[in-house]
C-alpha cells in the first residue's frame, strides 16, 4: 500500500486510488451508521475527511478511541465527496489507532484558544491550524532564502555561535563559560580568572555573524550566513527574542546601492515564493490574523521600495502632524514609532532609509565624505518597523582604525578584521535580516513568540 501525504492527496488524489495515510484526529462527527473523521498530518492546513462505515470491523471500539488529538493510520479508497468543502474523501477499509488522547485532559479542544494560552502548551500548539500555517510558512521562507542566494552563486557559510569578540556593539551578550559558578577562580585583583576558563578567555554567544562573513566574502566574493544569534537585551517586546535567526549576506565589490538592490530583490523573491508554495496558509492568515497580509505581499512584490536618506526622513518626521512619544531631531536614532509612521502612514510600503549619522551606527560602516554620516541603510516595513539593517563596510584601514578608537575599542582586539583591510581590501557591503521579523511580517502574527517553535525571552525558556 502506498503511503501518501494529505497535502498531495487533496491536490491530486483521484477516485478509486487505494492509499494509506497516517496523522492525528482534528475532529470526529458521528452520525447514524457512520462517522466523519478529519485527519491532519501537518502537510497542509486542510485535513482529509475520512468516512468510517459501521460495517468496519471493531467500529464501535475504534470510534470511541478516535478523539481529537489521537493518532491513527487509515487504509482505504479515495472517493468523490458528497458533502461540500472537499473534492475528495477517504473511504476507510481499515483503521488502526496508534495513541489515544483523553478528551478530559487533552488541552486542545475544538474551540479557539488564545495565543497566550497556547504559549503555555508549546509542546502541543504546533498541532493547531494557526501554528501549522506559521511553521509551514516559516519553512517556505527558509527555503526561499536559500534558493535566492544559491541561484545567485552565494556561498552559505557557517559562522561560530561561540565568539570571543564582544565589540560588535549589536546588543547585550550572553556569557559562555565552563567555570563552576559556585567556585569561580579569581585573579589577584579579585576579577574572574578567565585564563582558567574553557577557552582561556571570556567568550559569548554571537550577536551576529557579520565580521566572520566579511572574512569569507574576501575569499568567495558573495556569501551569506543563516543561523541563530543571541541577545541578552531585556526588552520584553513583541519584536524581540533572546534567541533568533539571522540572515546576513556579504558581497565583495559592492557598494550601498548594490546592497539596497539586493535586499529589495531578496524580499520580493521570498514573498513571491511563499505565495506560490503556501497559498492556503497565506489565505488563512489574511482571513484570520490580519486582513492586510495578502495586500502587503502584493505591495512588496509589485512596488519599488521608497528610498530616502535619514536627513530627509528627519525632516518628514518633523513635519508630521502626529504626536510622537520620542523626540525627533537630526542625530537621534529613529524609534519604532517613527519607523512605522514612515512605512505605514506616509509611504504605505517598505521604506529604505540610508545615510545615518555616524555617531549612532556601528564602527564598521563606511564613513561618507561629509564625515558626519555613514553608508548605512535600514529597511522599514509596515507594522514591524526595522526588518533589515545593512551597510557598506569601511574598507580603508586608516579610517576604520580611527572609528574603532572613537568608539572606545582597541584596534588590537580586531587585528584579524583589520587584516582584511591590509591585504587585498575591496569595497563591500551586506545586511542582516531578522528571520522571525520576516515571518511576522509575512504572516501578520502580532507577537514574535508565535513565529518560532520554541521562543526564548526574558524569564521564559520552557519547552
Ligand atoms: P532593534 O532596534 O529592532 O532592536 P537592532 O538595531 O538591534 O534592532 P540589528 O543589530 O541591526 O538590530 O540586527 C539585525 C536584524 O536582526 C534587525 O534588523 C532585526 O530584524 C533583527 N533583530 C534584532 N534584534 C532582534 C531580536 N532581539 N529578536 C529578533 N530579531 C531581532
Ligand atoms: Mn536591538
Amino acid at each position: 500500500m502506498v503511503k501518501r501525504r494529505i497535502a498531495e492527496i487533496l491536490r491530486s488524489g483521484q477516485p478509486d486510488e487505494s492509499i494509506l495515510i497516517q496523522g492525528w484526529v482534528r475532529t470526529k462527527r458521528e452520525l447514524k451508521g457512520f462517522a466523519f473523521i478529519e485527519v491532519n498530518d501537518g502537510s497542509s492546513l486542510a485535513s482529509l475527511q475520512v468516512v468510517m462505515n459501521q460495517n468496519l470491523p471493531d467500529y464501535e471500539a475504534i470510534i470511541k478511541k478516535l478523539n481529537t488529538g489521537a493518532s491513527l493510520e487509515v487504509t482505504g479508497v479515495l472517493v468523490p465527496s458528497q458533502g461540500k468543502g472537499q473534492r475528495i474523501e477517504l473511504k476507510a477499509e481499515m483503521v488502526e489507532v496508534y495513541g489515544e488522547a483523553d478528551p478530559e485532559t487533552y488541552p486542545l479542544q475544538k474551540k479557539r484558544h488564545s495565543y497566550e494560552f497556547l504559549r503555555t502548551i508549546g509542546h502541543l500548539r504546533s498541532r493547531t491550524n494557526s501554528f501549522g500555517a506559521v511553521f509551514r510558512v516559516r519553512n517556505a521562507c527558509a527555503a526561499a532564502i536559500h534558493q535566492f542566494f544559491q541561484e545567485r552563486g552565494f556561498l552559505w557559510v557557517h559562522t561560530p555561535i561561540i565568539t570571543a569578540s564582544d565589540c560588535e556593539g549589536a546588543g547585550e551578550l550572553f556569557n559562555v563559560t565552563g567555570l563552576n559558578l559556585k567556585d569561580i577562580p579569581r585573579t589577584e585583583n579579585n576579577a574572574v580568572d578567565y585564563a582558567q576558563d574553557f577557552f582561556g578567555r571570556p567568550t559569548y554567544l554571537t550577536v551576529s555573524g557579520q565580521l566572520e562573513a566579511e572574512v569569507m566574502a574576501m575569499a568567495f566574493s558573495n556569501v551569506y550566513t543563516f543561523g541563530p544569534t543571541f541577545r541578552a537585551e531585556n526588552s520584553n517586546t513583541s519584536r524581540h527574542l533572546a534567541e533568533f535567526w539571522m540572515v546576513e549576506p556579504e558581497m565583495a565589490f559592492c557598494d550601498l546601492d548594490g546592497d539596497m538592490d539586493l535586499a529589495e530583490a531578496f524580499l520580493k523573491h521570498v514573498f513571491k515564493y511563499v505565495l506560490e508554495t503556501c497559498p492556503e496558509d497565506m489565505e488563512f492568515f489574511n482571513q484570520r490574523i490580519d486582513d492586510t497580509v495578502l495586500a502587503t505581499a502584493d505591495n512588496i512584490i509589485n512596488n519599488e521600495f521608497q528610498r530616502l536618506t535619514y536627513t530627509e526622513a528627519i525632516s518628514l518626521l518633523e513635519k508630521a502632524d502626529v504626536k510622537f512619544e520620542y523626540p525627533v531631531s537630526w542625530g537621534l536614532d529613529l524609534q519604532s514609532e517613527h519607523e512605522r509612521y514612515l512605512a505605514e502612514q506616509l509611504f504605505k510600503k517598505p521604506v529604505i532609509v540610508s545615510d545615518y549619522p555616524a555617531k549612532i551606527k556601528a564602527f564598521y560602516m563606511r564613513l561618507s565624505d561629509d564625515e558626519k554620516t555613514v553608508r548605512a541603510m535600514d529597511i522599514l516595513a509596515p507594522k514591524i518597523g526595522e526588518i533589515i539593517g545593512g551597510s557598506q563596510r569601511e574598507e580603508r584601514l586608516d579610517v576604520l582604525e580611527k572609528r574603532i578608537i572613537a568608539q572606545g575599542m582597541q584596534p588590537e582586539d580586531l587585528w584579524w578584521y583589520l587584516d582584511l583591510r591590509r591585504y587585498g581590501t575591496v569595497p563591500h557591503a551586506g545586511f542582516g535580516l531578522g528571520f522571525e521579523r520576516l515571518v511576522q511580517f509575512m504572516t501578520g502574527m502580532a507577537n514574535i513568540r508565535d513565529v518560532i517553535p520554541f521562543p526564548r525571552t526574558p524569564q521564559s525558556a520552557d519547552f
